[in-house]
């Protein structure tokens, strides 16, 4: 998963961040504090959650020797070599596996997802997907201490204050009596949980859905689907209606497009916008029209519940990934219209595959755990150039083909 940078525009509910930064923005990790000066800023800090309401013996033992990590800073700064194309991020986000493990997950837990779908007004498919991609399903909900990750990031940097908020907030939560300090581990950014909610969010948000007293979106699955069922109501969810569909754009439209440029279904027909299958426009009276990949790819009426999705997240094509896989779940099928490339992406079993290649290559690219990082990219660099190709180190189709069709035996040179 991708760690990083939409957290900087908005503080939404989770922190999957979708790494959109341009590539002449160049960040820095931030200097680590001096012992002094981070025992200052903790002074503050604990004036300020005494002010908020928390208790002195919470703040005291949850911010006892407390030092900072450089790791988050690092994190923090961390730029992406290039942009992720939206059919690398989808074939990753959406794959096989995923759809496979939803629809197990979704007879699994049919009981829960029916009293949320009853209790929220929010479909099921969506729920699921949202969990799949925040956490896969509760696989992955970060290691970091929330409480030292956030003093760090609290008192370095340049959301300062933005994250003393979210340290107040996690303050609360240990108050609360929802989660002890040692329980409480996320992302670099304070994310934690099965539906990776930022601290403030869970204080909003979060539900006890299982009845036990506690609201649990780390241990508990009723819990976790429940918190987002209501986000998703919170955000403006509209019951039973579609959050879009692929349609088809005349040839060389040039018209008007966003999510956000909304004009009824009328005025999106009359440009001679069709359904995928050819069949006119239906659903909801307003809608925007996106086109993720410009004029040239797959392009999509969505409607407010979109948008509900959107507001999981702030960016667009992690609204489109979670919608794609609730549509996966219910049985429908990928897009018709293919993405403008020669080189798919590849899901998370190819790109593990990639990794194991490259390492039987004898590169070092420490574990092949499927995250394309700095290490991959550079092999990826390095083996398409004995080839003559000239790379940013992207793993996509070409490269898993390139690398099937010239195995390297064991023991002998690259
Ligand atoms: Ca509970």
């Amino acid at each position: 998963m991708p760690t990083l940078c939409r957290l900087f525009r908005a503080a939404r509910a989770t922190g999957l961040l979708v790494c959109l930064l341009p590539l002449n923005q160049a960040l820095h990790a931030a200097a680590t504090p001096g012992p002094d000066e981070f025992n200052n800023c903790l002074a503050q800090i604990r004036v300020q959650a005494a002010k908020a309401g928390v208790s002195a013996p919470v703040v005291e033992a949850s911010l006892e020797g407390i030092e900072p990590d450089t790791t988050v800073l690092d994190a923090m700064a961390h730029q992406p070599e290039f942009r992720t194309p939206i059919w690398d991020y989808l074939a990753g986000l959406v794959d096989e596996q995923r759809v496979t493990d939803g629809r197990s997950r979704l007879q699994e837990w049919a009981a829960v997802l029916t009293a949320a779908e009853e209790k929220f007004g929010v479909d099921r498919h969506t729920i699921v997907a949202v969990w799949g991609v925040e956490s896969d399903f509760g696989r992955l909900l970060g290691t970091r201490p929330l409480v030292r990750s956030l003093a760090t990031v609290s008192c370095a940097g340049s959301r300062q204050r933005f994250f003393r908020g979210e340290l107040i907030a996690t303050l609360k939560i240990i108050e609360s009596g929802d989660f002890s300090p040692s329980a409480l581990v996320g992302s670099w950014a304070g994310a934690f949980g099965q539906t990776q909610f930022m601290p403030s969010t869970f204080l909003r948000i979060a539900v006890d859905f299982d009845g036990d007293g506690r609201r649990d979106i780390v241990g508990s699955v009723p819990d976790a689907l429940g918190s987002t069922a209501h986000y998703l109501k919170r955000a403006g969810w509209v019951k039973d209606a579609p959050w879009g569909y692929e349609v088809k754009l005349p040839p060389g439209y040039n018209g008007p497009s966003g999510r956000r440029h909304k004009q009824s279904l009328a005025q999106w027909s009359a440009l001679g916008i069709q359904r995928i299958d050819g069949r006119p426009l239906d659903g909801p009276a307003s809608a925007g029209l996106l086109l993720p990949a410009g004029g040239g790819g797959p392009a999509f009426i969505v409607f407010r519940n979109f948008d509900a999705i959107y507001a999981y997240n702030a960016a667009e094509s992690y609204a489109l990934a979670i919608a794609h896989l609730a549509d996966r779940l219910r049985g429908g099928r990928g897009f018709v219209t293919a993405w403008p490339t020669d080189d798919r992406g590849l899901s998370r079993i190819e790109r593990k595959e990639v990794q194991e290649r490259l390492l039987e290559r004898g590169y070092d690219i420490g574990t092949a755990d499927g995250m394309i990082g700095p290490k991959t990219r550079a092999a990826i660099r390095e083996f398409m150039g004995t080839r003559g190709i000239a790379t940013e180190g992207r793993a996509g189709g070409r490269l898993l083909d390139a690398l099937r069709s010239t195995n390297r035996p064991a023991g002998t040179p690259r």
